[in-house]
């Protein structure tokens, strides 16, 4: 019984995990406005070459970005 429920907590906090690596991506509709950085609470985008990035790693899913990107660039990543 508790091996079972250990196994299901571990596979589900790997889901988690693996969901919030995949959270939200920024395409290349990006015109380099810069908003979205400054929105992000987490600090997991930075300017990157062409477009703005997202950090996997850092990025907590919470839709800030997206919902200020004047230009749509931002999308949640399949
Ligand atoms: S807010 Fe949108 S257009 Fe502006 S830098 Fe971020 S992704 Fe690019
Ligand atoms: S979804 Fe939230 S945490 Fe992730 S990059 Fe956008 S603002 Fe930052």
């Amino acid at each position: 019984m508790h091996i079972s429920d250990n196994f299901y907590n571990f596979a589900s906090a790997n889901q988690y995990i693996n969901n919030k690596n995949m959270a939200y991506i920024i395409t290349d509709d990006c015109v380099m406005c810069g908003t979205c950085e400054g929105e992000c609470p987490s600090g997991a985008i930075s300017e990157g070459d062409g477009k703005y990035v997202i950090d996997p790693e850092v990025c907590a899913d919470c839709g800030t970005c997206a919902d200020a990107c004047p230009s749509g660039a931002i999308v949640p990543a399949e």
